[in-house]
């Protein structure tokens, strides 16, 4: 990501109390996402302005592909998350250092809401990937798992049990 240019860039000046609502779409690769995430990422702001700060709600659609863990089929998923971050011009009297409200920038006061967008769009892709699962927790993958993967487990299987195993332990 180039650090320089605002990828989805919100201005949090100039504007009178009271909501606003901001719309961007972004290709997935201008917010360094993985290359997995091959749709457009669309981008709602609910921005929320009161005399002291400037909350943002933010709304991210996409989708990513990855292969099944099962048997390599690519499936699609969807990615909706959301997320709420605080600004205010002086956050300094706050005191307690676990505040997580922002300060906004005096000199440039567009932020640019792009890395959490993409944290936010990475964190909803689980750990483990599969076509789907039946009422009884049967993968519903349509072909059977490739005699690669199976091999690729069985050679998994620590050598060194072998060796015990040969081992004569009656004597
Ligand atoms: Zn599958």
């Amino acid at each position: 990501m180039n650090k320089k240019q605002k990828h989805i860039p919100v201005r949090l000046s100039g504007l009178v109390d009271g909501r606003h609502e901001l719309d961007y779409s972004v290709a997935p690769d201008e917010i360094d996402l993985p290359e997995e995430f091959g749709e457009p990422v669309s981008v709602h702001v609910d921005l929320d302005k009161t005399h002291s700060q400037i909350a943002l709600h933010v709304q991210v659609e996409t989708a990513a592909t990855y292969p099944c863990d099962r048997c390599l089929d690519p499936v699609r998923i969807p990615v909706t998350t959301d997320f709420v971050l605080v600004y205010a011009h002086d956050n300094s009297g706050s005191g307690d250092g676990e505040s997580d409200i922002r300060e906004i920038p005096v000199h440039d006061p567009t932020v640019d809401i792009a890395e959490d967008v993409r944290d936010a769009a990475v964190l909803c892709i689980p750990m483990r990937r599969i076509c789907g699962e039946d009422a009884e927790g049967n993968p519903t993958c349509r072909k059977p798992i490739p005699d690669a993967i199976r091999a690729e487990k069985q050679t998994r299987e620590d050598p060194r049990w072998d060796a015990l195993k040969k081992l004569d332990l009656d004597r």
